[in-house]
């Protein structure tokens, strides 16, 4: 069962074939067995189930153990970040797409370790150590939700929250064989998640198949009068709605010629292999170019970056964050002495870039300049929604790489080139496991969709689900 879909699992749990106490220690045996090894979470929930009144619920998640990235606020349980500047924040309130999820009955498990304050790609940024990949352990389960990912992954959980700023959901499920849902910017409440870039973070999930990740939007979306930027559209049905019948959808593609660093064989591959079984479904196929490809990372890392200085400004050693034991002179050392021990160098590093890009005489030519092309950016993209339903590309240029090898920040950063798009345009987009490489690692493809186009992506990743017959879902040894 520890690899059944979560609808699975809700049609056993419905039937009595399992209670959820049978259900949880399962799971829990599981994180016992195999944790140690993955270090996927951070802490174990293990007396959730006396703790809430779940058996009131009569949600669709009744009993369904959920891993939860400890970026996300959990009232009475340590939310760290993955921070040492948030080692012991025991948060007296829960964000609210936990809190919807616990309303429909989940038991949240556990919270899953990440890339500190979600900046990384590889899982190895955090303060508490580095994420294991169930398919190669001495590879990345990719960041920055890189314990939520590797968590389902090995089957210690059935599926899990993580969040998405520039691919941190859509990464680690490409690497990780899974599901991975960045919704539309605006779907989900950003209330109680600890901000990385805020015009940029979105809520979003992990899961075994299409339809799981429906079900566990439809629970979190709408609007919250605790985030402004929700948006209030009527609730979406997109489990109810799913339908893999998507004769005459327009499906855009670029050529991969061009990219930055080679994009791998298994990859391209796997694009061809979606693009023919789309053809036989009769969608409508049509090469294009990348709308100002050239310029998106450095768009995505002045923006996020400058979002992040001001945003991590509050962990500040006073109100929040790491106090130093060090004896300071007057304020500005205190401070310094809080900060500096507080962050990781790769925090430290995007701090400081974000401060200068903000600072008087600079703002002009690198925030501002970033903003402008990232309207130019939205403007492209309206144009080419004009033709289009759903746009298929890789997730990443290649499988997860080897743990410690990707030691230059920029050869990082450029690896994010087919996500960060999504997110300045605020666009939908997911990740769907395709095949796997040579050395059998998992490979995916990416599918992004315009705002509150949610359906549409999710339709046309239901089609390709059924067409690739993914069945290999247990990584050897789990
Ligand atoms: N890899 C990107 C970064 O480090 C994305 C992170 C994210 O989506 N949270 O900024």
């Amino acid at each position: 069962m520890d690899f059944f879909s979560l609808c699975e699992i809700q049609k056993y749990l419905r039937e009595k074939k399992i209670s959820p106490k049978e259900l949880f220690d399962l799971y829990l045996e599981k994180i016992k067995q195999h944790n140690p090894e993955l270090n996927a979470f951070l802490a174990v929930n293990e007396t959730v189930l006396e703790d809430i009144n779940f058996e009131s619920s009569s949600g669709p998640l009744k009993g369904i153990p959920l891993g939860i990235k400890d970026v996300f606020c959990t009232k009475n349980l340590k939310s760290t970040a993955g921070s040492r500047a948030l080692e012991s924040y025991v948060p007296p309130y829960t964000a609210t797409v936990v809190q919807r999820l616990e309303q429909a009955g989940a038991l949240i498990i556990g919270k899953c370790n990440n890339d500190e304050f979600a900046m990384g790609s590889t899982g190895e940024n955090s303060y508490f150590g580095s994420v294991k990949n169930p398919w190669n352990i001495k590879h990345s389960a990719g960041g920055s939700s890189s314990g939520s990912a590797s968590a389902v992954a090995g089957g210690l959980c059935p599926a899990a929250l993580g969040t998405d700023t520039g691919g941190s959901i859509r990464l680690p499920a490409h690497y990780c064989h899974l599901v991975g849902i960045k919704p539309t910017y605006g779907r989900l409440s950003r209330y109680g998640m600890i901000a990385y870039a805020s015009s940029l973070d979105q809520a979003g999930t992990f899961s075994r198949t299409v339809e799981d990740g429906a079900l566990l939007l439809d629970v979190m979306s709408g609007f919250d009068p605790m985030d402004s930027t929700t948006v209030k559209k009527p609730a979406p049905y997109f489990q109810k709605n799913l339908n893999s019948q998507i004769k005459n959808k327009k499906v855009i593609y670029f050529d991969l010629e061009g990219f930055e660093g080679s994009v791998d064989p298994s990859v391209q591959k796997a694009q061809s292999q979606c693009l023919s079984l789309l053809k036989d479904r009769d969608c409508e196929l049509k090469e294009t170019k990348w709308p100002f490809l050239e310029y998106g990372i450095s768009v995505y890392y002045l923006i996020s970056t400058s979002e992040a200085s001001s945003n991590l400004a509050r962990y500040d050693g006073v109100r929040y964050g790491h106090q130093s034991q060090k004896r300071a002179k007057d304020l500005q050392e205190f401070y310094a002495f809080n900060r500096s021990e507080a962050f990781g160098p790769e925090v430290r590093r995007r701090i400081m870039m974000g401060t200068f890009c903000l600072s008087t005489g600079y703002y002009e030519e690198y925030f501002h300049k970033a903003c402008q092309l990232r309207h130019l950016i939205q403007q492209a993209f309206d144009e080419l929604w004009a033709n289009a339903d759903v746009i298929l590309c890789p997730v990443a240029g290649t499988p997860a790489p080897p743990l410690g090898v990707k030691q230059d920040p920029l050869q990082i950063y450029l690896n994010d080139q087919f996500t960060v798009f999504a997110n300045l345009l605020g666009a939908p987009a997911l990740s769907l496991p395709v095949s796997f490489s040579e050395d059998q690692l998992p490979v995916g493809i990416q599918l992004i969709g315009k705002a509150f186009g949610e359906q549409d992506i999710l339709d046309t990743a239901l089609a390709l689900e059924e067409d690739l017959k993914i069945n290999q879902q247990r990584p050897h040894g789990f």
